[in-house]
């Protein structure tokens, strides 16, 4: 029996409803092998799925295997591939987004179709509001840049001349950033901050010597001076707590560089406000590795090694997480 009429014999008996895509057509055409070459983004979410159209030139082969439709047909396996290939079927529906969504966080340097951007008067407030925040940090020094609130930022701007004056548009461009939904940009994050303006009190930091960080005391200290014990003097944390204003002068740093694509900063920095910096995480790094510290050549350190043999460390960004954010191996999740 040739392979049209074994398709036919099968629509008839239940795959007629999911025949209609370009999957059964490319097999009627005989045309398998270019299948999984199906573009991600044709509309018939079966084609994007190669298991599928694989199962079913499996189902075929099977059929053409035998030599008499009669036989090979007999109602309960055909019943059962059917209802197999059914619940893959539906499995596809929901799979492209889960897919499309894996590629964002793998790929998070890209831009995506459906990607965020801001508007161009939006960008050059961004890079207004960036330059003064620059000049805020440069007159508080590195260190209190990671601690001071928003309210501290805008006395800076109003009491130095050499930063000046944070203007109204500045200042609502960044309350809207930092109350807007961060969904909207695809981070999936929780939000740790609900006011804009709080404050870290200073008697729960520690500064950490000769890294121009801070942690919270209690556990997140705890679990530094345990790393720094059994991973040794090689590790050393490179970002500690960020209060708002700090993550928001990231982001928008990252806002900048991607040309105002709010998505692709958000894949690889939480907006302010969803960030576990403000709440206790912290990220390490090897001394000496500078900014690859940042990047996945960390995980190829003996450092990273050591951590994760020590297996008690949970890294909050893995790379299949579900917050729409980049693999971070360095992030040290306490909270
Ligand atoms: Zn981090």
């Amino acid at each position: 029996m040739d392979r049209r009429s074994i398709l036919k014999a099968l629509s008839i008996s239940g795959f007629v409803a999911l025949g209609s895509g370009s999957v059964m057509r490319q097999l009627l055409q005989g045309n398998s092998s270019s299948l999984s070459a199906t573009p991600f983004a044709e509309d018939d979410a079966v084609a994007a799925l190669p298991e599928v159209p694989k199962k079913l030139a499996e189902i075929v082969e099977d059929h053409a295997a035998g030599a008499d439709f009669h036989e090979v047909s007999a109602p309960s396996k055909l019943e059962q591939q059917v209802a197999d290939l059914n619940a893959d079927l539906e499995a596809a529906k929901v799979d492209p987004h889960v897919k499309e969504y894996m590629q964002k966080i793998r790929y998070f340097e890209g831009v995506f179709e459906d990607d965020y951007f801001i508007s161009p008067e939006e960008f050059q407030l961004v890079k207004d509001a960036l330059a003064r925040m620059s000049r805020v940090q440069r007159t508080v020094g590195h260190g209190n840049f990671n601690l001071i609130s928003f309210d501290q930022m805008i006395k800076y701007g109003r009491n130095f001349s050499q930063v000046g004056e944070f203007t109204k548009v500045e200042l609502e461009y960044l309350e809207q950033l930092f109350f807007a939904d961060a969904r909207t940009y695809g981070f999936y994050g929780e939000k740790v901050m609900s006011g804009l303006t709080e404050r870290i009190p200073s008697r729960d930091l520690l500064k950490i010597p000769k890294t121009g960080h801070f942690l919270f005391k209690g556990k997140s200290q705890a679990l530094y001076n345990k790393l720094r014990k059994d991973v040794g003097e090689d590790i050393v944390l490179t970002s500690g707590i960020r209060g708002t204003v700090k993550q928001m002068y990231l982001y928008l740093s990252k806002v900048s560089q991607a040309e105002g694509n709010m998505s692709k900063a958000s894949r690889s920095l939480a907006p302010p406000g969803y960030s576990y910096h403000a709440i206790g995480d912290f990220d390490v790094g090897k001394v000496g590795f500078g900014y690859k510290n940042f990047t996945e050549d960390f995980a190829d350190t003996d450092v990273y090694k050591k951590l994760q043999d020590l297996g008690y460390i949970a890294i909050r960004y893995t790379d299949d997480n579900k917050f729409g954010v980049r693999y971070e191996p360095w992030h040290i999740q306490v909270v």
